[in-house]
């Protein structure tokens, strides 16, 4: 088989890990989304002051949807111009997801034990992608092996 323009490169592994989004509001009423994991490790981020708004820097951050009290129309309205947005994203990352399958081999869980053998050369080097976990993650990139987290959307063959 043959990757035109991938065979020249160096190695690239491809890492996915599960990501969430969530709608968040701001102590300014800023509502924007965020990546996270999962719940928990938004409320581990957002306890260290690590989870900001973007328009004003706030860190006092809430899940939107714990704040129904907003006049609707008003909320209904920036809705529909976030989601425009939003699907503009998931549509890229969509792109992304489809690169990622079409070039890589999956690996699954073994992504961090793959990745380190193709590191290490104990395997041929050749692109990848699969899941870690954050352990994982952390512990490849303080070996210094090259990767590329991205969020991945589950897709339902139907
Ligand atoms: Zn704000």
């Amino acid at each position: 088989m043959l990757h035109s323009g991938l065979a020249q490169r160096a190695l690239r592994c491809h890492l996915w890990v599960t990501m969430m989004v969530f709608d968040l509001i701001c102590a300014n009423k800023h509502t924007f989304e965020a990546w996270f994991k999962d719940s928990k490790a938004f409320d581990g981020l957002r306890r260290k002051g690590q989870v900001q708004c973007p328009a004003c820097g706030d860190d006092k951050v809430e899940k939107a949807l714990m704040a129904p009290n907003i006049s609707t129309s008003k909320k209904q309205a920036k809705a529909a111009k976030e989601s425009v947005v939003a699907a503009e994203a998931m549509q890229m990352l969509a792109k992304m997801q489809q690169h990622v399958e079409e070039n890589c081999d999956y690996v699954g869980k073994e992504f961090a034990e793959e990745a380190r053998k193709i590191h290490y050369g104990e395997t041929d080097k050749r692109d990848i992608y699969g899941e870690a976990t954050n352990a994982e993650a952390k512990e490849l990139h303080d070996e210094g092996v090259d990767f590329t987290a991205i969020p991945w959307t589950q897709q339902n063959d139907s």
